[in-house]
């Protein structure tokens, strides 16, 4: 499909997903989500937070209207959908305010990105569906990205080479969620930088950054670059928009990420 009909509506705390898509956790869930035409689900935990139905909204919650960004994902919801229906498809940034206060709480200030040479990345405020990974998950990219990555996909195909996809946008939410994570656990913020990209400096924030692998080869890994699938991206990748973001010795001291691929 091109022209993806599916968007994620995406605001700073709630995610709002078209109706068909998230599984359900319980069964009177899955009654409701089965008729929904939207979901909105908490960024930081993923939990379902109501559903809209044809007759109106479904409280999944206690307390939904007290939930922290309700205003801002109603509000979303309301004026995403009237621009869709006026043939409207603008893709905006949202503010970066929130994520500066949560790195701070994490003491991961601005001296990160100036050692690294990262710049903070914004999160889109609609994303578009691209089909699913290779664990049957939604998978969602930036507009742009999503249109040129289905058509790269189908080129390789075209040549005998399957491209699979790994991973493409993640919310600064889900980075946040694995810092705080390993923080709990004892782990101190430079060990985890060892491992982990700091929340808000990764390209997946963009949705425009997806990580790429093929048939029975392993997830992010460097023997990526000895397969067929690679040499065909290193010849076609850049006719679609694609460049590979962390060559060897890149100037961010990032590993060699050879799976790694942002649409410019
Ligand atoms: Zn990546």
């Amino acid at each position: 499909m091109p022209f993806a009909p599916h968007i994620l509506i995406n605001t700073p705390e709630i995610e709002i997903w078209p109706g068909g898509l998230l599984r359900a956790r319980s069964n009177p869930d899955a009654r409701a989500l089965a008729r929904s035409r939207h979901v909105l689900r908490r960024k930081r935990d993923g939990k379902y937070l109501a559903a809209e139905l044809p007759e109106g909204l479904l409280h999944l919650v206690q307390r939904l209207m007290h939930e922290p960004g309700i205003d801002d994902a109603l509000d979303a919801l309301e004026s995403i959908s009237m621009q869709r229906r006026a043939g409207l498809d603008v893709v905006g940034e949202l503010p970066l305010h929130r994520l500066l206060d949560r790195l701070e709480q994490l003491g991961l200030d601005e001296g990160y990105g100036e050692g690294s040479g990262l710049e903070l990345i914004a999160e889109p405020s609609t994303l578009a569906f691209a089909g699913f990974d290779r664990y049957r998950r939604p998978l969602w990219l930036h507009r742009h990205a999503s249109r040129a990555w289905l058509h790269m996909r189908d080129a390789a195909h075209r040549d005998d080479i399957v491209l699979e996809a790994i991973s493409g946008y993640r919310s600064h939410d889900y980075q946040l969620g694995i810092f705080e994570r390993k923080l709990a656990r004892g782990q101190s913020v430079d060990e985890i930088l060892t491992v982990n990209a700091a929340p808000g400096y990764s390209e997946h924030h963009s949705g425009r950054a997806l990580d790429i692998s093929t048939l029975e080869e392993p997830a992010a890994e460097e023997s990526f670059e000895k397969t067929t699938a690679f040499d065909w991206l290193t010849a076609n990748a850049g006719a679609y928009g694609f460049v590979m973001s962390y060559p060897r010795d890149n100037p961010h001291g990032i590993v060699y990420e050879p799976w790694h691929w942002c649409h410019g």
